[in-house]
C-alpha cells in the first residue's frame, strides 16, 4: 500500500484532473488524443495497471483485416445484410484512420493480403465460394475494389499441401501491434498527455460533481472518466454483457524460405495465422476448451499448444521442423453481439470497451467516439 503521497506529487500529478482514461490500449490512447486535440488546455491523463499497455492491442496478431468470407456470411445470418455491410464500413474506415494518424512505415503495415483457407470439396468450400460475386458487388463501394475476393488457382505456392483451398481478399493488411502502440505512446507524450503505468483502478465512482477513481496506490478525482479497459471491465463493471475471451497465440523461429506471406483464417476465424517475416505467428483454437478460455487470466496451456503445433504441422506446414520461439495469451472482450458498447453509464462516466476480434480495424474509431461522448 503506498498512499504517501507528499503535497508535491499530489499537486503536479494527481490534482486537477479534466478528463481521465483507464487503460492505454489503442482505444484508451486515442480517446485521450481526441480529448486533448479538442481541449488543449485541460488535463488529461491515461491510467494503465501494467507496466507497459498490457491488454489486448500488443498481444494481438496484427491483422488489419475487415472479414473473411464466412465471418461476412455468418454476420449477414445474424444481423441481416445491412448490419454486416455496416460493420464492414466501420472496420475498413478505422483502418484508413489508424493507418493515416501512425502512419504505414510507423507499424510495418504490409498490404499482402488475406487468405481464408478451407479443404477440397469440402461443404465450406463449395457454400463461400459461391459468395464471391455477392461479396465482390456489395463491398466494391465501401473498399473501392471491384473484386476484393478472388479464388487461388494453386495454394501449393505458399507451401500447403495440394487438398487446400485458399479464398484471397487484396485489401487485407497485417502490421506490428507493438509499433502501433508505440507509435500512439509518442503522440500522447508529444501532447503533454500524462501516462500512470502500474496503477489498477478497483472503483469507481460519479460523485455528481467530480469522478473518484479508487487505486491501491492513489485516488484520483477526475471531471470526467472514459473507461477502455476492454476484456478486463468487468471487474469494474460487473452487471455488463461483456465477458473476457483469452486467446493464446504462438511464433516460431526464423524459417528460412519460408514461401507464406500474408494474414490466414480458418475454421470461422478459430484459427488465425501470418508470416512475421520468415517466421510463423499462430494463434487460436480456443473453442475446444470455451469454458477455460473465459477468463481474463494471461496463460497458456498445454492441449491448446498441442492443437495449435498440430494444425501448424497438418496443415501449414506440413513436413517441416518447426521449433517454437515464444508464447503468449492476450484477453478480448466479447458480448452477445459484436459490437462494441460505447455508451454513458452516468453524466460524468463512459465506457468504449468490447472490440471482440476487430480492435485493430475498429480501435481508432471506438476511442475517438468514446471522447466523443463528453461536452
Ligand atoms: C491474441 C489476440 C489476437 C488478436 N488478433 C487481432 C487481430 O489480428 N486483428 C484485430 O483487429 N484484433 C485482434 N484482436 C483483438 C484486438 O487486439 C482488441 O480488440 C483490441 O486490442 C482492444 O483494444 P482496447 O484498447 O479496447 O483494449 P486493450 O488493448 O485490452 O487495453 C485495455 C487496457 O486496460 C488496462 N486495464 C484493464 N483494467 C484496468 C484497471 N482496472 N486499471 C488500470 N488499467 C486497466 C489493461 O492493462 C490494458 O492495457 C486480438 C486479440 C487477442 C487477445
Amino acid at each position: 500500500m503506498y498512499k504517501n503521497v507528499s503535497y508535491w506529487e499530489q499537486n503536479a500529478f494527481i490534482d486537477n484532473i479534466d478528463f481521465a482514461v483507464i487503460g492505454s490500449g489503442i482505444v484508451g490512447l486515442n480517446a485521450a488524443l481526441t480529448r486533448k486535440e479538442q481541449y488543449p488546455n485541460e488535463k488529461v491523463v491515461i491510467i494503465e495497471r501494467g507496466p507497459l499497455p498490457s491488454g489486448a492491442s500488443t498481444k494481438n496478431a496484427g491483422f488489419a483485416c475487415f472479414g473473411s468470407i464466412s465471418e461476412l456470411v455468418s454476420d449477414m445470418e445474424q444481423n441481416g445484410e445491412q448490419a454486416m455491410l455496416d460493420l464492414v464500413k466501420k472496420r475498413w474506415e478505422g483502418l484508413q484512420r489508424l493507418r493515416e494518424k501512425v502512419g504505414d512505415q510507423n507499424m510495418d503495415y504490409q498490404e499482402y493480403g488475406g487468405y481464408e483457407l478451407y479443404y477440397e470439396e469440402s461443404e465450406e468450400y463449395e457454400k463461400y465460394k459461391s459468395y464471391i460475386p455477392y461479396f465482390n458487388q456489395c463491398l466494391a463501394a465501401i473498399i473501392g475494389e471491384e473484386k476484393v475476393f478472388t479464388e487461388v488457382a494453386d495454394a501449393t505456392q505458399f507451401g500447403f499441401n495440394k487438398n487446400i483451398r485458399l479464398i484471397k481478399n487484396i485489401a487485407e493488411g497485417q502490421l506490428h501491434p507493438g509499433k502501433m502502440i508505440r507509435a500512439l505512446l509518442e503522440k500522447v507524450n508529444a501532447a503533454g498527455i500524462q501516462l500512470f503505468t502500474g496503477v489498477t483502478i478497483d472503483q469507481v465512482e460519479d460523485l455528481g460533481n467530480s469522478v473518484l477513481l479508487k487505486s491501491e496506490l492513489f485516488d484520483f478525482s477526475a471531471q470526467q472518466l472514459l473507461i477502455a479497459t476492454n476484456g478486463f471491465t468487468n471487474r469494474l463493471m460487473p452487471n455488463l454483457d461483456l465477458q473476457p475471451a483469452r486467446n493464446q497465440v504462438l511464433i516460431t523461429k526464423p524459417i528460412p524460405g519460408l514461401r507464406l506471406k500474408g494474414c490466414f483464417h480458418f475454421d470461422e476465424g478459430y484459427y488465425y495465422f501470418r508470416n512475421v517475416g520468415e517466421r510463423i505467428l499462430l494463434g487460436g483454437a480456443r473453442n475446444i476448451s470455451p469454458l477455460e478460455e473465459t477468463t481474463d487470466i494471461f496463460g497458456t496451456t498445454a492441449i491448446i499448444q498441442e492443437t495449435l503445433m498440430n494444425f501448424m504441422a497438418s496443415t501449414i506446414l506440413p513436413k517441416s521442423t518447426i521449433e517454437i520461439d515464444h508464447t503468449w495469451s492476450g484477453i478480448m472482450g466479447v458480448g452477445a453481439t459484436k459490437s462494441p458498447i460505447i455508451k454513458k453509464i452516468s453524466n460524468r462516466i463512459g465506457l468504449s470497451v468490447r472490440l471482440g476480434g476487430m480492435g485493430v480495424a475498429i480501435g481508432t474509431i471506438v476511442g475517438e467516439e468514446g471522447a466523443n461522448l463528453f461536452d
